[in-house]
């Protein structure tokens, strides 16, 4: 076959070789079209075959399931199945495609959203309990629909696979064989989408936002993700396979050669300390967090607990899975994210996806408040887990003075509840805010009289001034840190923690850019927190300015009046800085030259 190359965002780094795998229907768009008089029977018997498919494959999971799960996720599957009988869906659907000739995928769509609505106004929690129904019944019948129904992630075929799918969602991510899987290429999606964050968090290269490219390679194909470029290689020539070959040895040799300084102090030439944290998602993620030379975990995303399951995690689970993190990092320091749930993290036990726009809409403490049942069985959880290591509470989307307000007096009722029962805690566990959303950062001299620490999660905090959705692959050129308005907001911010005298840190993407260590030294950040690869590469750099070129550069970069003008000072000042060997490791970013092929 033809040699041909796609370019997108470069979302995880690495050089991945391998045989193409098409994920077919995940996230694929559904066509809408007319029928004719003459179709509309097949088209019934279409959605028919659907549902038999569908009922027949719930049946089949649930007798599979009866071995090892409790009760109430058969109970969940046999109302999913009843469900499938209910004339509110089957006949409805059934209904559109005859009235309005359409066709059986927009007639179920139809049928869905009008089902979700009217539960909009019944009682709380049975209308949740509902909802969650038709989102995972409607979505396994669209999928029998469209064609064969998803596979699990974790049943692809064996060998070494570049997987190329239109869109799937962070938890599905998390799944991915890694034994398989060596690239991963996303129609969808932007560099600080969580699908984005979690697939460097695994260590995958992978690329995101390659519009149609599902339809334009074939399984099996040879490829190559050159996760520093951003290309997809699809069928190279043999030549320029063996020099990828190449590059990707070389790229490890770095990669040793990198982690051989892990053990040295994070500090500027002159002597100034950072501390540098890692983010982590899961557990798994424990060894990688000690191998790339973390100094604690400056953000657990505990919201991938609740992911991929249908029913929420118990006070007990969480307990233990806590424990575990404190204790593998003890006396390191480890900041545990409250749940972030919303957005594009969409948890079956609380799907709000029928929000028009989810990440304006019922998220992280939003939704915590919301559901203080499930907030507080975390709050408990956590708490218990403070006798175990170095906790630190952080919450996520505080956007004004009033909610921080109310989660504080929870925190409080849950702790005079635990001290009734004389169940131990640590009373003293400092609770921070998460600065990402706009209003935050200009209340922040404010918010930091209220609570014991910031975290600037910049990937939100760019989203929401910008007005940038971070997983829309048609804005994901307009996304980017170094606007003015995005450094001046995380200045103020950090000035404000300054004057309240208490800590403050990065823990978006941000803070593993090679590019911006700079002008995070020059504020006079506490701490950065990252994804764990990127540790040595930004301590490498660390090591070699000094705050005082820092505070030069900063001084400078405040000056412009445009994201590119700071990007490319950043550039021309920062890249002699660094050791040879780490400037061909592509360290600084974002150029087409970064590897000579
Ligand atoms: C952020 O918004 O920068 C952040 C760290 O949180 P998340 O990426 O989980 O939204
Ligand atoms: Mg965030």
């Amino acid at each position: 076959m033809k040699t041909r190359r796609f370019r997108s965002t470069a979302t995880s780094p690495g050089i991945a070789i391998g045989k193409i795998y098409r994920l077919h229907n995940r996230g694929a768009a559904f066509m809408r079209t007319w029928i004719r008089e003459q179709d509309v029977d097949g088209e019934i018997l279409r959605f028919r075959t659907a549902i038999q498919k569908s009922k027949e494959q719930l049946s089949h999971i649930q007798a599979k399931m009866c071995r090892f799960q409790g009760d109430d996720q058969i109970k969940i599957l046999e109302s999913h199945r009843m469900f499938l009988q209910d004339d509110m869906f089957v006949a409805a659907t059934i209904t559109h495609v005859s009235e309005s000739m359409i066709n059986a995928e927009w007639a179920l769509d139809k049928t869905l959203a009008h089902l979700k609505l009217s539960f909009l106004n019944v009682d709380e929690e049975y209308f949740r309990e509902r909802l969650q129904d038709i989102d995972y019944v409607g979505r396994r019948v669209m999928n029998n629909l469209m064609g064969s129904p998803e596979m699990p992630l974790s049943e692809l075929p064996a060998g070494e696979i570049i997987l190329v799918a239109h869109d799937i969602s962070p938890c599905e991510v998390a799944g991915i064989p890694r034994d398989r899987v060596r690239g991963f290429v996303m129609e969808g999606g932007g560099e600080t989408s969580h699908s984005a964050i979690i697939s460097r968090a695994l260590e995958i290269p992978a690329l995101f936002g390659l519009k149609g490219i599902v339809e334009q390679v074939s399984d099996d194909e040879i490829a190559v993700v050159d996760g520093m470029k951003g290309l997809l290689i699809a069928s190279p020539h043999k030549r320029e396979l063996e020099q990828y070959r190449t590059v990707q040895e070389k790229y490890v040799a770095l990669e040793r050669i990198l982690l051989q300084d892990i053990d040295l102090p994070a500090e500027t030439k002159d002597g100034h300390r950072i501390r540098i944290d890692a983010n982590m998602e899961l557990v798994e993620e424990l060894p990688s967090i000690d191998e790339h030379g973390a100094e604690g975990v400056g953000l657990y995303r505990t919201e991938y607990l609740f992911l991929n399951r249908l029913d929420e995690p118990s006070e007990e689970e969480q307990l233990a899975n806590y424990i575990e993190v404190l204790t593998a990092l003890d006396p390191r320091p480890v900041t545990i994210r409250t749940i972030d749930l919303g957005g594009d993290k969409i948890s079956p036990s609380h799907s709000y996806e029928s929000q028009t726009n989810p990440a304006l809409g019922l998220r992280a403490i939003r939704l915590c408040l919301r559901e203080l049942p499930m907030f507080k069985v975390q709050l408990r959880a956590l708490l218990r887990a403070s006798m175990h290591g170095n906790l630190r509470i952080l919450l996520p989307m505080i956007s004004s003075m009033e909610e921080l307000t109310r989660v504080k007096r929870v925190i409080s009722d849950v702790k005079r509840e635990l001290t009734t029962k004389k169940i131990a805690y640590n009373p003293d566990v400092p609770v921070g805010i998460m600065i990402e959303v706009p209003a935050a950062a200009i209340m922040s001299p404010e918010l930091a009289l209220e609570c014991d620490f910031f975290s600037i999660g910049t990937n939100d905090l760019i989203q929401y001034s910008l007005a940038i959705d971070r997983g829309n692959e048609l804005v994901s050129d307009l996304y980017n840190p170094f606007h003015p308005a995005v450094l001046r907001m995380i200045r103020m911010t950090v000035d404000a923690a300054k004057k309240a005298k208490i800590p403050v840190a990065v823990c978006g993407e941000l803070a593993g850019e090679p590019l911006a260590v700079t002008l995070m030294v020059a504020m006079g950040l506490d701490s950065i927190s990252m994804n764990p690869i990127s540790i040595p590469r930004i301590k490498k750099l660390l090591r070699a300015i000094t705050q005082r070129q820092s505070k030069t550069l900063l001084r400078d970069v405040l000056k412009l009046k445009t994201a590119g003008e700071v990007e490319n000072l950043l550039r021309k000042r920062t890249s002699h800085l660094l050791p040879g060997e780490v400037r061909q490791l592509d360290i600084l970013g974002g150029q087409e030259e970064k590897v000579n092929v």
